[in-house]
């Protein structure tokens, strides 16, 4: 949200001061490291203080219940060819947000 009197161009100009143009690219490689509890995948520098990957399940502390089957017709709409389950699938990002 703009802040309250400052112009369309006067943001603009904002907006384009913000832009750095020579930035270097930042590769932080391949999630290469795996939590020995949980298996979650880790990068190496994400190791904690006691040399530990614990973000995901704190040393296997967190477990989770499986998810619950889903509903015949959805089960359907995600896994069928057909051209209902097709546009389903391709549009499921607006169609779960209009539910909520
Ligand atoms: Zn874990």
């Amino acid at each position: 949200m703009p802040p309250i009197g400052l112009g369309e161009q006067q943001m603009t100009n904002r907006v384009n001061s913000q832009v750095e143009t020579n930035v270097s690219k930042h590769d932080c490689g391949m999630m290469t490291e795996i939590c020995n509890f949980c298996q979650a995948l880790y990068w190496r520098n994400e190791l904690n203080s006691s040399n530990k990957y614990t973000k995901c399940c704190r040393d296997g502390k967190v477990r989770l219940p499986n998810l619950a089957e889903a509903p015949d017709l959805l089960k359907e709409l995600l896994t069928n060819n057909s051209l209902e389950a097709r546009n389903y699938q391709q549009h499921i990002r607006s169609k779960s947000t209009s539910w909520q």
